[in-house]
């Protein structure tokens, strides 16, 4: 059974494949009725899918954004919603993580005709598009370029974080971007725990700073993990949330919107709603 909310998705506005108008024409077929468009960085695909929203009679836009961080052995990401996206300082700051993420693009680029696998870097510009570049895009590049045969390839012999071709981003640590999102009045979310090394140190460092939730219902988890992350998330007192993650990828965990393995469930959501998304005009799920 599909979820009524999906919390957590990418368009071509960052490393998606899917322009925000199809992204959420596919969650609205999916039964999607409350959905976030979470771009890394970027904010830029909302305008496009608030368009795309007003034409599905009960469908909710949230917009977000999710943010990646570094703490030692492990990237921590931090999805925001934001009650006010157009927030010229909320901009610049999303402005100079982008361009973080520029520079490091040119430099994987770099590193990899060093190790005899060249690729274009204005190719990497195009597949990107109005895109912030990021490690997807160098792995599509990697995978037409003939270095290897699919992207989950290219993640794993040179891309990702223990590969050769790996480049560190300008780092922002977690507590940081949970800082600068509370700034902006953003509610934040700490995406998809399991990636992390340390999770529970994690959040006892986040809770404090203003960590409203964590992602507990995402893509491929199964029950079992769905109940220890639940366990986990009352422990430190933030609500268990989720989404997709899709990025409409040759990946075989990936799930199309609202279609996570562990249904999000409506009393989650409406709880949520309820304490932290005041702001966002919608009807709560019945
Ligand atoms: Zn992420
Ligand atoms: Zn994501």
């Amino acid at each position: 059974m599909p979820s009524r909310a999906d919390f957590h998705n990418h368009s071509t506005a960052s490393d998606g494949r899917l322009t925000p108008t199809q992204l959420v024409d596919l969650a609205a077929r999916n039964g999607v009725r409350i959905f976030a468009l979470t771009d890394h960085d970027s904010t830029e695909g909302l305008a496009e899918a608030r368009a795309a929203a007003a034409r599905h009679p009960g469908f909710t836009l949230v917009p977000g954004v999710e943010l990646s961080t570094d703490i030692e052995g492990s990237e921590v990401h931090v999805l925001g919603y934001l009650p006010r996206p157009d927030d010229p300082e909320l901009q610049a700051a999303l402005k100079r993580f982008r361009d973080g993420r520029f520079e490091r693009g040119r430099l994987m680029v770099e590193k990899l005709a060093a190790l005899g696998k060249p690729i274009s870097w204005e190719r990497v510009k195009e597949i990107a598009g109005e895109a912030s570049i990021g490690r997807p895009h160098v792995a599509l590049a990697m995978v037409e370029a003939g270095h290897v045969a699919n992207t989950t390839e290219a993640f794993d012999l040179y891309i990702g974080r223990n590969g050769p071709a790996y480049v560190e981003r300008e780092k922002m640590t977690p507590v940081e971007a949970v800082q600068t999102l509370r700034r902006f009045g953003a509610t934040p979310v700490l995406a998809h725990p399991t990636f992390i090394t340390d999770a529970e140190a994690v959040l006892r460092e986040l809770v404090p700073a203003g960590l409203a939730g964590m992602e507990v219902y995402y893509k491929a988890y199964d029950a079992d993990t769905v109940a220890s992350l639940r366990a986990m998330a009352k422990r430190h007192g933030v609500l268990p949330l989720g989404g997709s993650d899709y990025h409409g990828l040759d990946r075989p965990d990936e799930r199309e919107p609202g279609m996570m393995d562990v249904p999000l469930p409506d009393e989650a959501v409406r709880e949520f709603l309820e304490k932290h998304l005041t702001w966002l005009r919608t009807a709560a799920p019945t």
